[in-house]
């Protein structure tokens, strides 16, 4: 569970401010913002890569993706924003806890997706 630095987030050891949490989730702005709004949404439970997850996760991916939908209209982005996965290091993945992107404030680069 506390691992990577995600686990030690959600277990208090690292210092960090959410934005929104619920029984199975939080939501922390990247350290590293790639985009004006750009807030990491993460399953309490660790699972490493988005392919790791297992049927008994269906129900936690598919609150992940509503949690991302609140927190988009939390922060009013709700019309324009990219929900992104990185899954294994050839894809950009750096910390191995499931997380997803949410990035919004900017245009969005057209051609890559
Ligand atoms: P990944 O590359 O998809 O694994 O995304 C990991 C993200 O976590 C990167 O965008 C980092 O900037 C971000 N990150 C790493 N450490 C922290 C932290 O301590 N607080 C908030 N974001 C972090």
């Amino acid at each position: 569970m506390t691992d990577t630095i995600f686990g030690k987030i959600i277990a208090g050891e690292i210092p960090s401010e959410f934005i929104y949490e619920d029984d199975h989730c939080i939501a922390i702005n990247d350290i590293a913002p790639k985009a004006p709004v750009h807030v990491l949404v993460i399953p309490k439970k660790a699972i490493p890569r988005l392919v790791d997850a297992q049927a008994d996760d269906q129900a936690l991916l598919g609150h992940l993706m509503l949690a991302a939908g609140r927190i988009a209209e939390q922060l009013g982005v709700q019309d324009a924003f990219r929900l992104i996965v990185n899954n294994g290091e050839g894809a950009g993945q750096t910390v191995f806890h499931l997380h997803l992107h949410i990035l919004a404030g900017m245009a969005m680069p057209e051609g890559f997706m």
